[in-house]
Protein backbone atom coordinates (compact mmCIF):
# COMPACT_ATOMS: atom_id res chain seq x y z
CA UNK A 1 0.00 0.00 0.00
CA UNK A 2 0.75 3.72 0.02
CA UNK A 3 3.60 4.60 3.03
CA UNK A 4 1.95 6.09 5.66
CA UNK A 5 4.24 8.88 6.32
CA UNK A 6 5.75 11.15 3.48
CA UNK A 7 9.47 10.76 2.50
CA UNK A 8 11.19 13.25 4.57
CA UNK A 9 13.66 16.19 2.36
CA UNK A 10 15.98 16.38 5.06
CA UNK A 11 16.41 12.49 6.27
CA UNK A 12 18.20 12.39 9.35
CA UNK A 13 21.43 10.61 8.52
CA UNK A 14 23.83 8.99 10.95
CA UNK A 15 26.42 11.76 11.91
CA UNK A 16 30.06 11.14 12.52
CA UNK A 17 29.44 13.96 14.91
CA UNK A 18 27.41 12.17 17.42
CA UNK A 19 28.19 10.59 20.06
CA UNK A 20 28.15 6.87 20.99
CA UNK A 21 25.35 7.23 23.68
CA UNK A 22 22.96 9.17 21.02
CA UNK A 23 24.19 6.68 17.93
CA UNK A 24 22.84 4.10 20.62
CA UNK A 25 19.19 5.67 21.58
CA UNK A 26 18.62 6.30 17.50
CA UNK A 27 19.56 2.78 17.17
CA UNK A 28 22.80 3.95 14.36
CA UNK A 29 25.01 2.60 16.06
CA UNK A 30 27.87 0.71 13.96
CA UNK A 31 26.22 2.52 10.78
CA UNK A 32 29.14 5.10 11.10
CA UNK A 33 32.79 4.86 11.05
CA UNK A 34 33.42 4.09 14.89
CA UNK A 35 34.73 7.56 15.72
CA UNK A 36 32.99 10.74 17.44
CA UNK A 37 34.37 13.32 15.24
CA UNK A 38 34.76 16.97 16.30
CA UNK A 39 32.84 19.28 14.32
CA UNK A 40 36.18 21.18 13.16
CA UNK A 41 37.12 17.65 12.01
CA UNK A 42 33.91 17.14 9.33
CA UNK A 43 34.56 20.72 8.42
CA UNK A 44 37.92 19.94 7.28
CA UNK A 45 36.86 16.71 5.35
CA UNK A 46 33.97 18.13 3.83
CA UNK A 47 36.14 21.66 2.49
CA UNK A 48 38.67 18.85 1.20
CA UNK A 49 36.10 17.54 -1.04
CA UNK A 50 34.39 20.66 -1.95
CA UNK A 51 38.37 22.12 -3.16
CA UNK A 52 38.55 18.45 -4.91
CA UNK A 53 35.58 19.43 -7.07
CA UNK A 54 36.87 21.92 -9.87
CA UNK A 55 34.59 23.75 -11.34
CA UNK A 56 31.92 26.26 -9.86
CA UNK A 57 29.06 23.90 -10.21
CA UNK A 58 30.42 20.74 -9.19
CA UNK A 59 30.94 22.52 -6.01
CA UNK A 60 27.09 23.70 -6.40
CA UNK A 61 26.08 19.99 -6.63
CA UNK A 62 28.58 18.67 -3.87
CA UNK A 63 27.19 21.09 -1.67
CA UNK A 64 23.26 20.51 -2.74
CA UNK A 65 23.87 17.05 -1.80
CA UNK A 66 25.32 17.73 1.55
CA UNK A 67 22.39 19.70 2.25
CA UNK A 68 19.91 17.05 1.33
CA UNK A 69 22.30 14.69 3.54
CA UNK A 70 23.43 15.89 6.25
CA UNK A 71 21.20 19.45 6.88
CA UNK A 72 22.83 19.99 10.21
CA UNK A 73 26.98 19.46 8.80
CA UNK A 74 26.03 21.41 5.85
CA UNK A 75 24.94 25.00 7.60
CA UNK A 76 27.89 24.44 10.22
CA UNK A 77 29.77 24.64 7.01
CA UNK A 78 28.35 27.88 5.79
CA UNK A 79 28.50 29.34 8.90
CA UNK A 80 32.33 28.40 9.41
CA UNK A 81 32.95 29.43 6.09
CA UNK A 82 30.26 31.93 5.24
CA UNK A 83 32.35 33.99 2.13
CA UNK A 84 33.62 31.17 0.44
CA UNK A 85 30.21 29.25 0.48
CA UNK A 86 27.37 31.83 0.05
CA UNK A 87 28.53 32.04 -3.52
CA UNK A 88 28.83 29.08 -4.52
CA UNK A 89 24.44 28.30 -3.49
CA UNK A 90 23.61 31.41 -4.44
CA UNK A 91 24.47 34.30 -6.75
CA UNK A 92 26.33 34.18 -8.52
CA UNK A 93 27.10 29.86 -8.99
CA UNK A 94 23.11 29.53 -8.63
CA UNK A 95 22.57 31.12 -11.87
CA UNK A 96 24.58 28.56 -13.09
CA UNK A 97 22.83 26.30 -11.45
CA UNK A 98 19.64 27.35 -12.70
CA UNK A 99 20.50 27.64 -16.41
CA UNK A 100 21.27 23.92 -15.96
CA UNK A 101 18.81 22.83 -13.61
CA UNK A 102 16.75 20.04 -15.85
CA UNK A 103 20.31 18.68 -16.81
CA UNK A 104 21.66 18.72 -12.79
CA UNK A 105 18.45 17.60 -11.29
CA UNK A 106 18.43 14.72 -8.72
CA UNK A 107 15.86 15.26 -6.33
CA UNK A 108 13.14 17.66 -5.57
CA UNK A 109 14.10 20.03 -2.99
CA UNK A 110 11.64 21.85 -3.33
CA UNK A 111 7.82 22.19 -4.32
CA UNK A 112 6.42 22.68 -7.50
CA UNK A 113 2.82 24.21 -7.83
CA UNK A 114 1.24 24.20 -12.16
CA UNK A 115 -1.00 26.10 -13.64
CA UNK A 116 -2.94 23.14 -14.21
CA UNK A 117 -3.20 22.51 -10.38
CA UNK A 118 -5.75 25.39 -9.91
CA UNK A 119 -8.55 24.52 -8.23
CA UNK A 120 -6.85 22.34 -5.70
CA UNK A 121 -3.60 23.98 -4.79
CA UNK A 122 -3.99 23.56 -1.48
CA UNK A 123 -3.90 19.30 -2.25
CA UNK A 124 -0.52 20.09 -3.78
CA UNK A 125 0.53 22.08 -0.12
CA UNK A 126 -0.76 19.75 1.82
CA UNK A 127 1.36 16.79 0.39
CA UNK A 128 4.84 18.80 1.45
CA UNK A 129 6.36 16.39 4.24
CA UNK A 130 7.48 18.99 6.63
CA UNK A 131 4.15 20.22 8.93
CA UNK A 132 5.57 23.54 10.31
CA UNK A 133 6.32 26.17 7.73
CA UNK A 134 6.88 29.52 8.35
CA UNK A 135 8.88 30.91 5.23
CA UNK A 136 7.96 30.04 1.86
CA UNK A 137 10.15 31.65 -1.23
CA UNK A 138 8.17 31.52 -4.26
CA UNK A 139 9.08 32.07 -8.21
CA UNK A 140 7.43 31.28 -11.27
CA UNK A 141 11.23 31.75 -12.62
CA UNK A 142 10.08 34.24 -15.38
CA UNK A 143 13.15 36.73 -14.52
CA UNK A 144 15.76 34.63 -12.62
CA UNK A 145 18.52 36.88 -11.51
CA UNK A 146 19.41 38.85 -14.68
CA UNK A 147 19.05 35.70 -16.99
CA UNK A 148 15.96 36.02 -17.87
CA UNK A 149 13.33 33.80 -18.17
CA UNK A 150 13.87 29.90 -16.86
CA UNK A 151 10.37 28.57 -16.53
CA UNK A 152 10.84 26.06 -13.42
CA UNK A 153 14.54 26.00 -13.56
CA UNK A 154 14.48 28.77 -11.12
CA UNK A 155 14.06 26.43 -8.36
CA UNK A 156 17.62 27.15 -7.81
CA UNK A 157 16.43 30.60 -6.43
CA UNK A 158 14.14 29.00 -3.79
CA UNK A 159 16.22 26.59 -2.82
CA UNK A 160 19.46 28.54 -2.50
CA UNK A 161 17.85 31.95 -0.91
CA UNK A 162 16.19 29.81 1.93
CA UNK A 163 19.09 28.43 2.94
CA UNK A 164 20.40 31.79 3.17
CA UNK A 165 17.72 32.19 5.51
CA UNK A 166 18.96 29.51 7.77
CA UNK A 167 22.21 30.58 7.44
CA UNK A 168 22.23 34.18 7.84
CA UNK A 169 19.10 34.01 10.24
CA UNK A 170 18.61 30.72 11.85
CA UNK A 171 15.18 30.21 10.55
CA UNK A 172 14.98 26.14 10.67
CA UNK A 173 15.75 24.18 7.72
CA UNK A 174 12.74 22.18 8.26
CA UNK A 175 10.35 25.60 8.40
CA UNK A 176 11.42 26.62 5.35
CA UNK A 177 9.69 25.75 1.89
CA UNK A 178 11.12 26.86 -1.84
CA UNK A 179 7.91 27.11 -4.01
CA UNK A 180 7.88 27.28 -7.79
CA UNK A 181 4.83 27.78 -10.05
CA UNK A 182 4.86 26.52 -13.38
CA UNK A 183 3.17 29.19 -15.17
CA UNK A 184 4.63 28.15 -18.49
CA UNK A 185 7.48 29.60 -20.29
CA UNK A 186 8.55 31.86 -22.67
CA UNK A 187 11.65 30.55 -23.34
CA UNK A 188 12.26 29.15 -26.63
CA UNK A 189 14.91 27.01 -25.73
CA UNK A 190 13.32 25.98 -23.05
CA UNK A 191 10.05 25.00 -24.43
CA UNK A 192 11.90 22.52 -27.41
CA UNK A 193 14.42 21.10 -24.33
CA UNK A 194 13.09 17.31 -24.35
CA UNK A 195 14.74 17.09 -20.09
CA UNK A 196 13.11 20.60 -19.31
CA UNK A 197 10.76 19.51 -16.59
CA UNK A 198 8.25 22.28 -16.77
CA UNK A 199 4.92 22.60 -18.57
CA UNK A 200 5.62 22.74 -22.13
CA UNK A 201 2.99 25.66 -23.06
CA UNK A 202 3.52 29.60 -22.97
CA UNK A 203 3.70 31.82 -20.01
CA UNK A 204 -0.36 32.12 -18.84
CA UNK A 205 -1.41 35.68 -19.18
CA UNK A 206 -0.69 38.39 -16.50
CA UNK A 207 -4.74 38.08 -15.63
CA UNK A 208 -4.60 33.88 -15.17
CA UNK A 209 -1.19 34.45 -13.21
CA UNK A 210 -2.72 36.84 -10.82
CA UNK A 211 -6.08 34.52 -10.08
CA UNK A 212 -3.54 31.67 -9.45
CA UNK A 213 -1.55 33.50 -7.12
CA UNK A 214 -5.30 34.89 -5.57
CA UNK A 215 -5.66 30.78 -4.74
CA UNK A 216 -2.18 30.11 -3.92
CA UNK A 217 -2.19 32.64 -1.05
CA UNK A 218 -5.03 31.91 0.29
CA UNK A 219 -4.30 27.92 0.22
CA UNK A 220 -0.86 28.79 1.75
CA UNK A 221 -2.40 30.80 4.66
CA UNK A 222 -4.90 27.90 5.10
CA UNK A 223 -2.39 25.57 5.58
CA UNK A 224 0.11 27.17 7.28
CA UNK A 225 -1.53 30.55 8.76
CA UNK A 226 -0.04 33.61 9.12
CA UNK A 227 2.89 31.91 6.77
CA UNK A 228 5.88 34.75 5.79
CA UNK A 229 5.89 34.50 1.71
CA UNK A 230 8.83 35.71 0.12
CA UNK A 231 8.35 36.72 -3.66
CA UNK A 232 10.91 36.58 -5.90
CA UNK A 233 12.06 36.94 -9.68
CA UNK A 234 8.76 37.31 -10.99
CA UNK A 235 8.86 39.08 -14.29
CA UNK A 236 6.18 41.38 -13.29
CA UNK A 237 6.26 41.57 -9.51
CA UNK A 238 4.14 44.53 -8.70
CA UNK A 239 0.75 43.57 -9.27
CA UNK A 240 1.09 40.85 -6.45
CA UNK A 241 2.70 43.07 -4.18
CA UNK A 242 0.35 45.85 -4.46
CA UNK A 243 -2.34 43.24 -3.74
CA UNK A 244 -0.63 40.77 -1.39
CA UNK A 245 1.24 42.86 1.17
CA UNK A 246 -1.78 44.62 3.56
CA UNK A 247 -3.70 41.32 3.61
CA UNK A 248 -1.11 38.71 4.02
CA UNK A 249 2.83 38.92 5.66
CA UNK A 250 4.69 39.27 2.05
CA UNK A 251 7.37 41.01 0.90
CA UNK A 252 9.39 41.12 -2.29
CA UNK A 253 12.98 40.77 -2.15
CA UNK A 254 13.51 41.94 -5.94
CA UNK A 255 12.14 45.10 -4.96
CA UNK A 256 11.86 45.46 -1.26
CA UNK A 257 14.59 43.90 0.14
CA UNK A 258 17.38 45.14 -2.82
CA UNK A 259 15.36 48.73 -1.66
CA UNK A 260 16.13 47.92 1.31
CA UNK A 261 19.75 46.96 0.95
CA UNK A 262 20.71 49.49 -1.06
CA UNK A 263 19.50 51.77 1.06
CA UNK A 264 21.78 50.94 3.92
CA UNK A 265 24.51 51.17 1.79
CA UNK A 266 23.52 54.60 0.54
CA UNK A 267 23.11 56.04 3.76
CA UNK A 268 26.62 55.21 4.78
CA UNK A 269 27.59 56.32 0.74
CA UNK A 270 26.17 59.93 1.27
CA UNK A 271 27.88 60.12 4.51
CA UNK A 272 31.40 59.61 3.06
CA UNK A 273 30.48 62.23 0.55
CA UNK A 274 30.01 64.87 3.23
CA UNK A 275 27.68 66.67 0.38
CA UNK A 276 24.14 68.15 1.41
CA UNK A 277 21.28 65.36 0.42
CA UNK A 278 19.57 68.12 -1.69
CA UNK A 279 22.51 68.22 -3.60
CA UNK A 280 22.42 64.86 -4.82
CA UNK A 281 21.48 63.79 -8.14
CA UNK A 282 21.17 60.71 -9.08
CA UNK A 283 21.18 58.41 -12.93
CA UNK A 284 19.73 55.09 -12.83
CA UNK A 285 20.87 52.79 -15.76
CA UNK A 286 17.95 50.71 -16.00
CA UNK A 287 14.18 50.97 -14.57
CA UNK A 288 13.18 47.96 -13.62
CA UNK A 289 11.28 46.15 -10.63
CA UNK A 290 15.03 46.64 -8.71
CA UNK A 291 15.57 49.78 -10.09
CA UNK A 292 12.43 51.29 -9.40
CA UNK A 293 12.35 49.76 -6.18
CA UNK A 294 15.60 50.82 -5.24
CA UNK A 295 15.32 54.48 -5.72
CA UNK A 296 11.71 54.62 -4.18
CA UNK A 297 13.25 53.58 -0.62
CA UNK A 298 16.29 56.66 -1.42
CA UNK A 299 13.14 58.84 -1.88
CA UNK A 300 11.99 57.55 1.29
CA UNK A 301 15.15 58.23 3.35
CA UNK A 302 15.49 62.02 1.15
CA UNK A 303 12.44 62.79 2.46
CA UNK A 304 13.27 62.04 6.24
CA UNK A 305 16.26 63.81 5.74
CA UNK A 306 14.18 67.27 5.33
CA UNK A 307 12.91 67.09 1.53
CA UNK A 308 9.83 66.91 0.29
CA UNK A 309 8.42 64.11 -2.00
CA UNK A 310 8.80 66.48 -5.06
CA UNK A 311 12.20 67.78 -4.53
CA UNK A 312 13.41 63.89 -3.27
CA UNK A 313 11.68 62.55 -6.60
CA UNK A 314 13.67 65.08 -8.76
CA UNK A 315 16.95 63.47 -7.64
CA UNK A 316 16.41 60.72 -9.97
CA UNK A 317 16.61 60.43 -13.51
CA UNK A 318 16.02 56.39 -15.08
CA UNK A 319 17.54 55.42 -18.50
CA UNK A 320 15.72 52.26 -19.65
CA UNK A 321 16.19 50.58 -23.47
CA UNK A 322 14.79 53.86 -25.18
CA UNK A 323 16.87 56.60 -23.29
CA UNK A 324 16.11 59.04 -20.40
CA UNK A 325 12.44 58.60 -19.06
CA UNK A 326 10.38 61.66 -20.21
CA UNK A 327 7.23 62.29 -20.18
CA UNK A 328 7.41 63.20 -23.61
CA UNK A 329 9.53 61.09 -25.54
CA UNK A 330 6.75 59.92 -27.56
CA UNK A 331 5.61 55.97 -25.77
CA UNK A 332 3.85 54.62 -23.40
CA UNK A 333 5.82 54.39 -19.76
CA UNK A 334 5.52 51.35 -17.92
CA UNK A 335 2.80 52.13 -14.48
CA UNK A 336 5.66 51.82 -12.70
CA UNK A 337 8.61 54.10 -14.58
CA UNK A 338 5.70 57.49 -14.29
CA UNK A 339 6.59 58.52 -10.75
CA UNK A 340 10.25 59.18 -12.17
CA UNK A 341 9.76 60.09 -15.46
CA UNK A 342 10.56 64.00 -16.21
CA UNK A 343 8.74 66.31 -17.43
CA UNK A 344 11.63 69.47 -16.91
CA UNK A 345 13.38 68.03 -20.04
CA UNK A 346 12.60 71.03 -22.50
CA UNK A 347 11.66 68.89 -25.26
CA UNK A 348 15.23 67.51 -24.98
CA UNK A 349 15.40 63.73 -25.15
CA UNK A 350 18.58 61.52 -24.40
CA UNK A 351 19.06 58.35 -26.00
CA UNK A 352 22.01 56.97 -24.46
CA UNK A 353 23.77 56.94 -21.09
CA UNK A 354 26.76 59.09 -21.93
CA UNK A 355 24.38 61.87 -22.96
CA UNK A 356 22.53 61.76 -20.05
CA UNK A 357 25.05 61.72 -17.94
CA UNK A 358 26.69 64.95 -19.66
CA UNK A 359 23.44 66.28 -19.33
CA UNK A 360 22.39 65.36 -15.30
CA UNK A 361 26.35 65.85 -14.08
CA UNK A 362 25.19 62.78 -11.29
CA UNK A 363 27.02 62.43 -8.18
CA UNK A 364 25.61 59.13 -7.98
CA UNK A 365 25.37 56.37 -10.83
CA UNK A 366 23.44 53.45 -9.95
CA UNK A 367 23.70 50.27 -12.65
CA UNK A 368 20.64 47.79 -12.64
CA UNK A 369 20.09 47.09 -16.40
CA UNK A 370 22.03 43.75 -16.56
CA UNK A 371 24.33 45.07 -19.36
CA UNK A 372 27.85 44.40 -18.21
CA UNK A 373 30.66 47.24 -18.97
CA UNK A 374 27.96 49.68 -19.70
CA UNK A 375 29.67 51.84 -17.13
CA UNK A 376 32.67 51.96 -19.50
CA UNK A 377 35.90 53.82 -19.43
CA UNK A 378 35.45 57.31 -20.31
CA UNK A 379 31.42 57.10 -18.23
CA UNK A 380 33.60 56.55 -15.34
CA UNK A 381 36.31 59.20 -15.81
CA UNK A 382 33.67 61.51 -16.33
CA UNK A 383 31.94 60.91 -12.42
CA UNK A 384 35.39 61.24 -11.26
CA UNK A 385 35.77 64.57 -13.17
CA UNK A 386 32.20 65.65 -11.64
CA UNK A 387 32.87 64.35 -8.06
CA UNK A 388 35.44 64.55 -5.54
CA UNK A 389 34.19 60.78 -4.77
CA UNK A 390 31.52 60.00 -7.00
CA UNK A 391 29.06 56.86 -5.87
CA UNK A 392 29.00 53.82 -8.22
CA UNK A 393 26.67 50.97 -7.76
CA UNK A 394 27.33 48.34 -10.65
CA UNK A 395 24.18 46.17 -9.11
CA UNK A 396 23.43 43.76 -11.34
CA UNK A 397 23.86 40.23 -11.24
CA UNK A 398 25.19 37.90 -11.76
CA UNK A 399 29.05 38.96 -12.19
CA UNK A 400 29.21 38.16 -15.73
CA UNK A 401 26.19 41.36 -16.00
CA UNK A 402 27.73 43.79 -13.64
CA UNK A 403 27.79 47.06 -14.88
CA UNK A 404 31.61 47.69 -14.01
CA UNK A 405 34.16 45.63 -12.10
CA UNK A 406 35.86 47.18 -8.69
CA UNK A 407 39.09 47.09 -10.73
CA UNK A 408 37.30 49.19 -13.42
CA UNK A 409 35.79 52.00 -11.03
CA UNK A 410 38.95 52.18 -9.04
CA UNK A 411 41.48 52.20 -12.30
CA UNK A 412 39.01 55.30 -14.12
CA UNK A 413 38.02 56.89 -11.43
CA UNK A 414 41.59 57.50 -9.44
CA UNK A 415 40.53 55.48 -6.68
CA UNK A 416 37.74 57.97 -5.83
CA UNK A 417 34.73 55.96 -6.57
CA UNK A 418 32.48 55.08 -3.40
CA UNK A 419 31.55 51.25 -4.95
CA UNK A 420 29.09 48.59 -4.38
CA UNK A 421 28.06 45.90 -6.77
CA UNK A 422 25.95 43.28 -6.77
CA UNK A 423 27.85 40.59 -7.34
CA UNK A 424 31.41 39.96 -5.36
CA UNK A 425 34.78 41.38 -7.14
CA UNK A 426 38.23 40.54 -5.38
CA UNK A 427 39.57 43.60 -3.68
CA UNK A 428 41.83 45.58 -5.67
CA UNK A 429 45.76 46.93 -5.10
CA UNK A 430 45.50 50.99 -5.52
CA UNK A 431 48.24 52.81 -5.19
CA UNK A 432 50.10 50.52 -2.67
CA UNK A 433 47.05 50.21 -1.04
CA UNK A 434 44.60 47.04 -0.88
CA UNK A 435 40.81 48.28 -1.82
CA UNK A 436 37.77 45.93 -0.48
CA UNK A 437 34.75 46.38 -2.31
CA UNK A 438 31.22 46.46 -1.04
CA UNK A 439 28.85 43.96 -1.99
CA UNK A 440 25.07 45.25 -1.90
CA UNK A 441 23.97 41.68 -1.58
CA UNK A 442 20.57 41.32 -0.84
CA UNK A 443 21.05 39.10 2.11
CA UNK A 444 22.59 41.69 4.49
CA UNK A 445 18.40 42.85 4.89
CA UNK A 446 16.35 39.86 3.93
CA UNK A 447 16.89 37.59 6.27
CA UNK A 448 16.51 39.45 9.28
CA UNK A 449 13.18 40.57 7.81
CA UNK A 450 11.84 36.98 7.51
CA UNK A 451 13.20 36.15 11.09
CA UNK A 452 11.67 39.19 12.37
CA UNK A 453 8.12 39.25 10.73
CA UNK A 454 7.88 35.11 12.08
CA UNK A 455 9.54 36.23 15.33
CA UNK A 456 7.13 39.11 16.45
CA UNK A 457 4.38 36.87 13.82
CA UNK A 458 3.67 40.00 11.88
CA UNK A 459 0.25 40.72 10.53
CA UNK A 460 1.73 42.52 7.27
CA UNK A 461 5.75 43.56 6.38
CA UNK A 462 4.54 47.37 5.84
CA UNK A 463 7.22 49.56 3.77
CA UNK A 464 8.31 51.11 7.33
CA UNK A 465 9.31 47.82 8.60
CA UNK A 466 11.49 47.49 5.08
CA UNK A 467 12.97 50.89 5.81
CA UNK A 468 13.56 50.33 9.36
CA UNK A 469 15.61 47.27 8.67
CA UNK A 470 17.77 49.56 5.71
CA UNK A 471 18.25 51.91 8.24
CA UNK A 472 18.95 48.98 10.95
CA UNK A 473 21.85 47.79 8.37
CA UNK A 474 23.01 51.33 8.19
CA UNK A 475 24.31 51.19 11.77
CA UNK A 476 25.05 47.43 11.62
CA UNK A 477 28.50 48.84 10.35
CA UNK A 478 31.50 49.04 13.04
CA UNK A 479 34.27 51.33 13.05
CA UNK A 480 36.90 48.93 11.71
CA UNK A 481 34.65 48.44 8.34
CA UNK A 482 33.89 51.99 8.33
CA UNK A 483 37.60 53.08 8.40
CA UNK A 484 38.50 50.17 5.52
CA UNK A 485 36.42 51.94 3.58
CA UNK A 486 33.06 49.24 3.58
CA UNK A 487 29.24 50.77 3.04
CA UNK A 488 28.18 46.93 4.63
CA UNK A 489 29.54 45.03 7.02
CA UNK A 490 31.97 42.35 6.46
CA UNK A 491 29.64 39.22 5.25
CA UNK A 492 30.82 36.93 7.88
CA UNK A 493 29.35 38.48 10.60
CA UNK A 494 25.95 38.11 8.68
CA UNK A 495 24.52 36.41 11.87
CA UNK A 496 25.00 39.63 13.79
CA UNK A 497 23.51 41.50 11.54
CA UNK A 498 20.28 39.94 11.31
CA UNK A 499 19.63 39.89 14.86
CA UNK A 500 20.15 43.73 14.55
CA UNK A 501 18.07 43.91 11.40
CA UNK A 502 15.53 41.69 12.77
CA UNK A 503 15.34 43.37 16.58
CA UNK A 504 14.32 47.00 14.19
CA UNK A 505 11.98 45.00 11.97
CA UNK A 506 10.08 43.45 15.32
CA UNK A 507 10.17 47.22 17.10
CA UNK A 508 8.76 48.85 13.73
CA UNK A 509 5.91 46.36 13.72
CA UNK A 510 5.44 47.10 17.53
CA UNK A 511 5.05 50.54 16.79
CA UNK A 512 2.38 49.69 14.31
CA UNK A 513 0.29 47.33 15.96
CA UNK A 514 1.33 44.70 13.68
CA UNK A 515 2.81 42.08 15.86
CA UNK A 516 0.66 39.23 17.17
CA UNK A 517 3.36 38.65 19.43
CA UNK A 518 2.71 40.72 22.29
CA UNK A 519 4.43 39.06 24.83
CA UNK A 520 8.27 40.75 23.45
CA UNK A 521 6.39 44.23 23.91
CA UNK A 522 8.18 44.66 26.83
CA UNK A 523 11.80 43.31 26.33
CA UNK A 524 14.76 46.53 26.43
CA UNK A 525 16.59 45.80 23.05
CA UNK A 526 19.15 43.59 24.77
CA UNK A 527 16.80 41.43 25.97
CA UNK A 528 15.06 41.47 22.53
CA UNK A 529 18.44 40.42 20.79
CA UNK A 530 18.95 38.12 23.46
CA UNK A 531 15.59 36.70 22.86
CA UNK A 532 16.30 37.10 18.96
CA UNK A 533 19.42 35.13 19.31
CA UNK A 534 17.67 32.33 21.69
CA UNK A 535 15.59 31.54 18.56
CA UNK A 536 17.98 30.99 16.34
CA UNK A 537 18.73 27.76 14.84
CA UNK A 538 22.25 26.87 15.70
CA UNK A 539 23.69 23.44 13.82
CA UNK A 540 27.01 22.76 16.09
CA UNK A 541 24.19 22.73 19.17
CA UNK A 542 22.35 19.56 17.45
CA UNK A 543 23.12 16.15 19.08
CA UNK A 544 20.44 13.96 16.95
CA UNK A 545 18.17 14.02 19.57
CA UNK A 546 16.30 17.06 19.04
CA UNK A 547 12.43 16.67 18.80
CA UNK A 548 11.03 16.70 15.32
CA UNK A 549 9.20 19.92 15.81
CA UNK A 550 10.75 23.37 15.57
CA UNK A 551 11.36 25.91 18.55
CA UNK A 552 9.40 28.28 17.44
CA UNK A 553 6.70 28.32 15.29
CA UNK A 554 3.72 31.05 14.51
CA UNK A 555 1.10 29.15 16.35
CA UNK A 556 -1.88 28.94 14.45
CA UNK A 557 -3.85 29.29 17.60
CA UNK A 558 -3.30 32.65 18.48
CA UNK A 559 -3.79 33.89 14.68
P1 LIG B 1 14.43 44.07 -15.40
O1 LIG B 1 13.07 44.21 -14.87
O2 LIG B 1 14.71 43.19 -16.55
O3 LIG B 1 14.96 45.56 -15.74
C1 LIG B 1 16.08 45.84 -16.53
C2 LIG B 1 16.05 47.30 -16.92
O4 LIG B 1 17.22 47.60 -17.67
C3 LIG B 1 14.85 47.68 -17.78
O5 LIG B 1 14.37 48.95 -17.43
C4 LIG B 1 15.47 47.71 -19.18
O6 LIG B 1 14.84 48.64 -20.04
C5 LIG B 1 16.85 48.18 -18.89
N1 LIG B 1 17.78 47.76 -19.96
C6 LIG B 1 18.01 46.49 -20.38
N2 LIG B 1 18.87 46.52 -21.40
C7 LIG B 1 19.17 47.80 -21.64
C8 LIG B 1 19.98 48.47 -22.59
N3 LIG B 1 20.68 47.79 -23.52
N4 LIG B 1 20.06 49.81 -22.55
C9 LIG B 1 19.36 50.50 -21.65
N5 LIG B 1 18.58 49.93 -20.71
C10 LIG B 1 18.48 48.60 -20.72
O7 LIG B 1 15.39 43.57 -14.24
P2 LIG B 1 15.37 43.94 -12.69
O8 LIG B 1 14.54 42.96 -11.94
O9 LIG B 1 15.06 45.36 -12.50
O10 LIG B 1 16.88 43.63 -12.32
C11 LIG B 1 17.91 44.34 -12.94
C12 LIG B 1 19.24 43.86 -12.41
O11 LIG B 1 19.30 44.17 -11.04
C13 LIG B 1 19.47 42.35 -12.51
O12 LIG B 1 20.75 42.09 -13.06
C14 LIG B 1 19.43 41.88 -11.12
O13 LIG B 1 20.33 40.81 -10.91
C15 LIG B 1 19.90 43.09 -10.39
N6 LIG B 1 19.48 43.03 -9.00
C16 LIG B 1 20.44 43.31 -8.07
C17 LIG B 1 20.14 43.22 -6.77
C18 LIG B 1 21.20 43.60 -5.78
O14 LIG B 1 22.27 43.96 -6.14
N7 LIG B 1 20.97 43.55 -4.52
C19 LIG B 1 18.87 42.80 -6.37
C20 LIG B 1 17.87 42.53 -7.33
C21 LIG B 1 18.22 42.65 -8.65
P3 LIG B 1 13.30 48.48 -20.56
O15 LIG B 1 12.46 48.84 -19.35
O16 LIG B 1 13.20 49.49 -21.63
O17 LIG B 1 13.16 47.07 -21.00
MN1 LIG C 1 15.92 38.21 -7.33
Amino acid sequence: GFPQSKPSLQPKVPDTSYSTDVRKKLGIYGLTPPNVESHALQSQRCMKQLASKTTPIEKYIYLSNLRNTNTHLFYRLVLEHFTTIAPLIYTPVVGEACLKWSEIYQRPEGLYVSYKDRGSIIDVLRNWPQKNVEISVVTDGSRILGLGDLGINGMGIPVGKLALYTGCAGIRPEATLPLTLDLGTNNELLLKDPLYMGAKMKKVSEKEEIEFLDELMVALNTVWPGIVVQFEDFKNPFPALEKYQHKYTCFNDDIQGTGAVILGGIINALKSTGRPIKDHRAVFMGAGSAGVGVAKQIVEFFIKEGLTEDEARRCFWFVDTKGLITNDRGDKLAQHKIYFSRDDNKGLQFKSLPEVVEYVKPTILMGLSTIRGIFDKSILQKMAKLNERPIIFPLSNPSSNSECTFEEAIKYTGGKAIFASGSPFPPYLHDGKIMQPSQGNNMYVFPGIGLGAILCKAIHISQEMIYASAVALSTAINTNEINAGRLYPELDRIREVSVIVAREVIREAQREGLDREKSIRNLSDSELDAFIRSRMYDPTKETGLEAETPKYRASPSKL
